[in-house]
């Protein structure tokens, strides 16, 4: 379906409510018009992008900026790495679910093609992709990593309080993990988990590089 951003922002309670909405209750909400027949739909922005990036969703005329979970920058600041916080919702996680959601994501949102790709289903595990070009939409991924054990010392540092989403509590997980070990604080080499971020190249793309939680990228 083609949609219409009218540019005007308002509070109210946005009308899609994906996992990742930010106006469940009145917030910041912007006016999109649906095509055809122009019906008025208010819509926050991470589910506006959610709409967009699952492809139900067309931008007629202007593109939209991309924004990503996380986005993790070389030392010379270019993109390395982008990652996307999904969580699937049972604990049994069907075989081909991280291509299609990874799939959809390049396919639809628009978000430059950066060397990396890291899906997060916290705590359940992370997949990653190493990119090659031509991109392979259909690539099952490089490695799938039990996130448990990596990620267990930060679940328990954060504290997940209802003031944020359950998503962007996620997203911090991520980040901080991701901020140390750009800054080299834990070293794959010493540490048998993290193996696969040392053969992938990974470790050496981002090493001294920036995390950045939000990121906007063209
Ligand atoms: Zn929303």
């Amino acid at each position: 379906m083609k949609v219409e951003p009218s540019g005007v922002v308002m509070i109210d309670i946005c009308s899609i409510q994906t996992d990742k909405c930010v106006a469940k209750k009145p917030a910041p909400v912007t006016a999109v018009w649906t095509s055809p027949g122009r019906t008025q739909m208010n819509v926050c922005r991470p589910c506006l992008e959610e709409k967009i990036r699952a492809g139900e969703w067309e931008i007629q005329g202007a593109r939209v900026e991309q924004r990503v979970d996380v986005a993790v920058y070389s030392k010379e600041q270019q993109l390395q790495l982008v990652v996307e916080v999904k969580k699937h919702p049972t604990s049994v996680v069907p075989k081909n679910w991280a291509t299609k959601i990874r799939k959809n994501i390049l396919v639809h949102s628009g978000i430059p093609n950066s060397p990396y790709f890291l899906l997060a289903d916290v705590p359940n595990f992370i997949y990653l992709w190493k990119n090659r070009e031509p991109m392979d939409y259909e690539k099952a991924p490089d490695y799938v990593i039990s996130a448990k054990e990596i990620l267990e010392k930060y679940l328990n540092q954060i504290s997940s309080t209802d003031k944020v989403s359950e998503y962007y509590y996620l997203e911090l997980v991520m980040a901080s993990w991701l901020k140390e070990l750009v800054k080299s604080k834990i070293s794959p080499q010493e540490n048998p988990a993290l193996k696969w971020i040392f053969d992938s190249g990974l470790y050496e793309a981002i090493k001294s590089g920036s995390v950045v939680m939000e990121s906007t990228v063209l």
